[in-house]
């Protein structure tokens, strides 16, 4: 059988009751939009980070979208982030109006804070570190800069549920946090979802009009710009059961990363590294080798499925070409990006089915040298 690089439906298998039930709770609750599954998911959400607000939206593109507009980054303004991300990073600054402003990245994939300062420029509003693969950017001297220069911070979080950093949760440390329970998120939803958390009232507030029209009071619009970006109920009380299990999922990825490291830590594949004072989550097990396209196919040969994440860097995409990069200009990013992929992670993935991947692995590299 094939070993898929992400799936869902063992662990639907083992939930399903738990999920049909919350299923059955929402259509039976006589309220379909914005009601009690998506108020007590924002409480719980928050109380688990210990932060006053969470306001829950459709998706996480949407999350940082509306966590920027909330901070006031408009049209004119620059955002500093890192090309090295999922480009809906990047979709959601655009989205936003404002100019994403790339920094490259360190050899663990994560922005290279050293490089932000000469990024800045009299037009930067926001810093925007991902924390990529389920490990936290270096916050400390990123909250340095921003304090000095009056700047808001926004982590993207879509890849980092449960993460901490010198003992901080991933969410808690910049001036608002964007996430996203796409299902094959460390919290995913059945479908889209998506969360900002912030402790800061105004931003709570904003964001509360910035998806529900522009309405603080039903059918008045107090300001702009607006959407519709409503986590639904049934997703909401969905989220609700599985963060519950949250813990129980980290702890899974975590033990699936320490067999991988185990069964390949003596090849040639160079294996994730946790920065210093990071937990790790794990949301994909990223490895590289030169080799990658060759490894790729002999594994395809054998029913196991990898993934690249991500195979373009966003300033090499025609979509982002208006910004003016050029190839060479994040060099290590670059770099990376041609050598990249990751192995089978989810929580469900079994002990047998990965030592099939392990096995495979050792095999096909013993080939290529
Ligand atoms: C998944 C992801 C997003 C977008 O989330 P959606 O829910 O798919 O819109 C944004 N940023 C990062 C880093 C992601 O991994």
């Amino acid at each position: 059988m094939t070993i898929r690089v992400w799936g869902y439906l063992d662990e639907y298998a083992a939930e399903r009751e738990e999920i049909l039930d919350a299923v059955d709770t929402v259509f039976g609750s006589g309220r379909l939009v914005l009601a009690d599954s998506v108020r007590s998911f924002e409480e719980e959400f928050a109380a688990r980070h210990g932060v006053r607000h969470c306001v829950a939206v459709d998706n996480g593109t949407n999350a940082v979208k509306l966590g920027l507009e909330a901070l006031g980054v408009g049209p004119g303004d620059e955002v500093i982030t890192v090309s090295n991300t999922a480009a809906p990073t990047v979709v959601a600054i655009a989205g936003a109006g404002a100019t994403p402003v790339f920094v490259d990245v360190r050899e663990d994939y994560l922005m290279d804070v050293s490089k932000v300062e000469a990024a800045l420029t009299p037009r930067t509003r926001c810093l925007l570190p991902v924390h990529l693969y389920g490990q936290c950017v270096d916050m400390a001297p990123l909250e340095e800069l921003a304090a000095r220069h009056g700047l808001a911070v926004l982590e993207d979080c879509a890849q980092a549920h449960g993460a901490r950093h010198h003992g901080r949760a991933a969410g808690t440390m910049g001036t608002a946090a964007a996430f996203s329970f796409y299902p094959t998120k460390v919290l995913g939803a059945y479908g889209d979802g998506g969360a900002v958390l912030t402790s800061d009232e105004e931003t709570d507030r904003r964001l509360r009009r910035l998806r529900y029209y522009g309405m603080e009071e039903r059918y008045y619009v107090t300001d702009l710009p607006a959407h519709n970006s409503r986590l639904d109920e049934v997703q909401a009380e969905i989220l609700r059961r599985k963060l519950r299990r949250l813990d129980t999922y980290v702890t899974a990825r975590r033990e699936i990363a320490r067999r991988y490291a185990e069964g390949l830590g003596d090849t040639d594949l160079v294996l994730p590294e946790t920065a210093p004072g990071n937990d790790h989550v794990h949301y994909v097990y990223v490895v590289r080798h030169p080799r990658r396209d060759a490894i790729i196919e002999a594994l395809r040969e054998r029913d196991i499925e990898l993934n690249i994440s991500y195979p373009w860097p966003v300033h090499t995409m025609t979509g982002f070409a208006h910004l003016g990069y050029r190839e060479g200009s994040l060099p290590v990013t670059e770099r990376l990006a041609r050598e990249i992929f990751s192995l089978p992670m989810y929580p469900s993935l079994t002990p047998d089915a990965q030592d099939r991947v392990v096995e495979a692995l050792r095999d096909v590299l013993k080939t290529l040298t």
